[in-house]
């Protein structure tokens, strides 16, 4: 019986090397003619039933493979890389950043640490962060998977470093008092998640009062313990700041750790227009933001910084005979990322990064969130000039909450029929009790008519319903 090589590579890398020039020619094509496809369309029900495929115990071959790609999953996904997505905050992805995740993945290193060119490279990345976010240069970080995790690692980040006792090794369960975390009620979910991961129950998640400090003061006669201040640069429903300068005031006053959420807008540090309306980030003990919506990566990839030299490895550092650090070889200088974060094996996804910055350099991505900070005024000023719609929100940043004017019923129709027409895809939230679309700038590819389009694409709508 003759056996067949068992290894996963080409048997002819001759025809794998003319299918991989397919695909990377097919998906440049699809990338530049995002214009004329729809933003959304469903999954038809002829793909759904393709997708549903038995386990595929024999080999069908790349050929196959790419050619079920092409035919059900490409045109079906949320719409996120297109012109006319607003929803959520979802970044595009870029055509580089495609290449990038190829050459991470032929490369696939190993990024728990290993002092090689990858980990000089996310190091080095880490630092300009550390620069242009006004960190000291002390400061050190990781990249995560997203705001979330990023967020988390922070939060967890703080929990050791403010509670006085063994919690590595004893938990929360011996802790003295309940810890609590200060934020605004506009703050992300993720705290919500972080606080229940963390074992400190969402219930210690405190709405932040304007006078945080006498809070705090009430708080600690409780006999409870105050923690972590979260301040947000930039938040989810419409793009607001909290007065961080005041709440770093209040921190080092009351010796709390102080976290700013920049998942959404902490990349307007890059700016040298917007950067004097995040005073006071640069005085943050921990900063989590996303690099896969404001820097237009694709997913998924985040950053948190810390301030403090040592406060990620003291939550996180482990050791084990098989990942101990050796003088020399491979492992030598240990597994530093591991080693301030949860993950153990971690991808390359610094690449992307740090290919973008040195291919648009850090001003063409600074151009780039300008543009989107004009367009949400732009489509801002567009909707105060039409008497039918009405806005229901500043727009401090990059997000436009507006309504047409109606009932909470005629605008949810008429959010859910404009995303199926596929001209655009906005999303909602609820403003005041009341039913919002929402417009989020995160977007590179977004051309000023885009915003005319979608406006004059909700008056037909609208105008339909009323
Ligand atoms: C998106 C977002 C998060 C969560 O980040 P993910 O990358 O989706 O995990 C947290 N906070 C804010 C303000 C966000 O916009």
């Amino acid at each position: 019986m003759s056996s067949e090589p068992s290894t996963l590579d080409p048997r002819d890398w001759e025809s794998f090397r003319k299918l991989a020039h397919r695909m990377v020619d097919d998906m440049l094509d699809f990338l530049a003619a995002l214009d004329a496809q729809p933003v959304w369309q469903p999954v038809p029900s002829d793909s759904r039933r393709a997708l549903d495929e038995p386990v595929p115990y024999e080999a069908q071959g790349e050929e196959r493979a790419y050619a079920d790609f092409l035919a059900h999953v490409l045109p079906y996904s949320n719409g996120n890389r297109h012109p006319r997505f607003f929803g959520w905050a979802q970044g595009n992805g870029t055509p580089l950043g495609m290449m990038s995740d190829m050459l991470a993945a032929a490369m696939n290193p190993h990024l728990a640490g290993f002092a090689q060119a990858p980990a000089i490279v996310e190091a080095k990345v880490i630092a300009w962060f550390v620069e242009l976010m006004g960190f000291p240069q002390e400061a050190s970080g990781v990249f995560a998977l997203g705001g979330t995790m990023a967020n988390v690692l922070a939060l967890a980040a703080a929990r050791q470093a403010m509670c006085g006792f063994e919690l590595r090794t004893r938990g929360l369960y011996d802790a003295p008092s309940r810890y609590l975390v200060y934020g605004s009620g506009e703050t992300h979910s993720w705290l919500k998640k972080a606080l229940e991961l963390l074992g400190m129950g969402s219930a210690s998640w405190r709405l932040s009062r304007a006078d945080l400090a006498a809070q705090i003061a009430e708080d600690r006669a409780l006999g409870l313990a105050p923690m972590c201040i979260v301040g947000n640069a930039g938040t989810i429903n419409t793009g607001d700041f909290d007065d961080l300068e005041m709440l770093a005031d209040v921190a080092e006053k009351e010796r709390v750790w102080f976290h700013v959420d920049g998942a959404l807008g902490g990349l307007a540090m890059l700016s040298d227009r917007l950067r004097p309306r995040m005073k006071g980030v640069e005085r943050a003990d921990s900063f989590a933001f996303d690099l896969h919506k404001w820097m237009y990566q694709p997913f998924d990839v985040a950053c948190v910084l810390v301030r403090a030299r040592g406060a990620l490895e003291a939550a996180f550092a482990s050791s084990a005979s098989y990942i101990a650090a050796m003088e020399r070889g491979v492992i030598a200088g240990g597994l530093p990322f591991a080693d301030r974060g949860v993950d153990l094996t971690r991808g390359f996804r610094a690449l992307k990064v740090w290919m973008a910055m040195k291919a648009h350099g850090v001003r063409g991505i600074a151009r780039a969130i300008e543009a989107n900070v004009r367009q949400a005024q732009m489509l801002a000023a567009r909707i105060d000039r039409e008497p039918e719609l009405e806005r229901v929100a500043p727009v401090p940043l990059n997000i436009v909450c507006f309504r047409f004017k109606g009932s909470d019923a005629l605008n949810q129709e008429l959010l859910l029929r404009i995303q199926e027409s596929g001209v655009a895809v906005p999303s909602s939230t609820i403003i005041d009790g009341r039913f919002a679309l929402r417009c989020a700038f995160v977007n590179h590819r977004t051309k000023d008519e885009d915003i005319d389009r979608v406006i004059d694409a909700v008056l037909t709508i609208g105008r339909e319903l009323a």
